[in-house]
């Protein structure tokens, strides 16, 4: 299969080379040429497999250049027991009637990008192999928190390619700071850099557009790439929890064959969600997709009005991970929609650019909302929302979670629909222990606490372990200490891979 870019002015290119590529050369996003489809007598059988077998399954439709081999060494890599604490790698768990919670959160850094993250640098060294790129690849991130994290342990120590991260040094948690700086590997650097996140992107840009840079690398077979999250080799491993989770509801049967669930997910940069719509193209039995965002609601108003517009204030919440303003995957879904109106996508990605803003015809809208149904949910709310479902489920969610849950008890209210749902759990409760102590524990329990207490106490009144990647944070060797002014990244860059 070959895929395309959804700004159609470039060639079409294998699954491999998507995935080296990362960004089309026009700027698009690479998209399947057709999406394939798979009969209900297909994939239902699949239900006593394993996780891993069910990606084999999805990955070999999609990976079409790659051998059976080839994928299967990919996804051993990735999800194994080493590097997941949870035998089912994304179990399914039903918390209170009909509400299946998916935890994709029992990778290494307990949050949900290790679900392609694990297994990314693998499709990618195979790709490099297969499309005969032999120069050594140089992941470069800047990071607000925990997309770093997830890519340092993903390329840690995978032969043919080397990861630099860059993080705001006043801008992210405590936690966070720790997680990158005690990293193990051989191949990885971290670096503080003196500024907000802001100013660590904009570095990484200036590093990526710096063409006499990408020359003196090309001269020691070094080469550029970024991990993010518009990678096809990103999206297609998000495809396969959702019918892993169906087959898991259908090997607990509590569902017949081929009917409907809704799925929910607490949204960002739009990759989980169309991970999602992906699956229902390919045959998944999904009556909705419910799209729940923060107080930072642009998708939100997209989803119900057709008018993207970015012109905004930008609100700092309590599920930090959905605080985004351009949702790059976005793009994708347009190209989907429009049915390939390439042309199309590019003058609205233009006008973002330009304007800010654009707007989708009425008709347009009215095929994402068959399919869509969207709405925010405040700060408040998602704390209401969390000590709520620990009272009467005893059962801890995190923030972005909860905005999950919130948004669907409201859509339960609107539409009367009582079809069961997956709610895809995006974090463990730890990531977020502060916010998740705020709405559980007693005031005087948490007043005046730092981040580690707070996580501390709430693994004992919760009576819940924490995960091992957040457990002995304090107790480990800081590893990195390189900080920079935001000026100076290429050279901390330079003496890293020492040019
Ligand atoms: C990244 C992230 C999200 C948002 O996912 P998108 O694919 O960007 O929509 C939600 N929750 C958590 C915890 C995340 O890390």
């Amino acid at each position: 299969m070959q895929y395309l870019s959804s700004r159609g002015s470039c060639p079409s290119v294998s699954a491999a080379k998507a995935i080296v590529n990362g960004i089309a050369p026009d700027g698009g996003l690479y998209i399947p040429e057709q999406v394939p489809t798979m009969g209900q007598g297909e994939w239902l059988q699949w239900a006593n497999l394993s996780y891993q077998e069910r990606s084999q399954s999805i990955l070999k439709r999609f990976l079409t250049d790659f051998t059976p081999t080839e994928i299967a060494a990919c996804i051993n890599y990735a999800y194994n027991e080493k590097n997941f604490d949870h035998a089912q790698i994304a179990p399914l768990l039903e918390v209170s009637p009909g509400f299946h919670v998916l935890e994709l959160w029992h990778g290494p850094t307990s949050a949900f990008k290790d679900m392609a993250l694990q297994i990314l640098p693998h499709l990618l060294t195979t790709s490099m192999k297969k499309t005969s790129e032999d120069n050594e690849i140089i992941i470069l991130v800047a990071t607000s928190g925990d997309t770093g994290k997830a890519a340092l342990e993903g390329f840690k120590n995978v032969a043919g390619t080397r990861i630099v991260v860059f993080f705001p040094a006043e801008g992210v948690s405590q936690v966070q700071r720790l997680q990158m700086v005690t990293q193990l590997g051989d191949n990885v650097n971290v670096a503080g850099v003196v500024g907000n996140f802001d100013d660590a992107q904009n570095g990484v840009k200036r590093i990526f557009a710096d063409q006499q840079f990408s020359e003196v690398l090309a001269q020691k077979r070094l080469k550029m790439s970024s991990a993010n999250s518009i990678n096809w080799g990103r999206l297609l491993p998000q495809m396969v929890y959702y019918f892993s989770a169906y087959l898991d509801l259908l090997q607990k049967e509590r569902l017949a064959s081929g009917e409907t669930v809704n799925i929910v997910v607490p949204t960002g940069n739009f990759g989980n969600i169309l991970a999602a719509f992906y699956a229902r193209r390919m045959g998944l039995p999904v009556k909705r997709l419910i799209c729940a965002t923060n107080r930072n609601s642009i998708l939100a108003d997209f989803i119900n009005s057709g008018i993207y517009d970015r012109n905004r204030p930008f609100y700092k919440t309590i599920s930090p991970s959905m605080d985004i303003l351009i949702s790059s995957n976005l793009e994708r879904l347009l190209a989907e929609v429009s049915g390939h109106d390439f042309a199309q996508v590019q003058n609205w990605m233009s006008q973002l650019v330009g304007s800010g803003r654009y707007e989708v015809p009425l008709e347009l809208r009215e095929r994402i909302q068959e399919v869509f149904w969207s709405d925010c949910c405040t700060d408040e709310q998602t704390i209401a929302c969390i000590r709520r479902v620990w009272e009467k489920h005893n059962y801890l969610i995190d923030t972005h979670t909860a905005a999950a849950w919130h948004v669907y008890e409201r859509y339960q209210e609107q539409s009367g629909d009582k079809s069961p749902a997956i709610i895809a759990s995006t974090a463990s409760p730890f990531k977020f222990g502060s916010s998740v102590a705020e709405a559980i524990l007693p005031e005087k329990e948490r007043k005046g606490q730092d981040e580690f207490t707070l996580i501390k106490r709430l693994s004992e009144w919760t009576g819940i372990g924490v995960p091992e990647g957040i457990r002995d944070l304090q107790e480990r060797p800081v590893l990195h200490k390189t900080t920079t002014k935001p000026a100076d990244m290429q050279y901390a860059l330079a003496q890293f891979l020492n040019l």
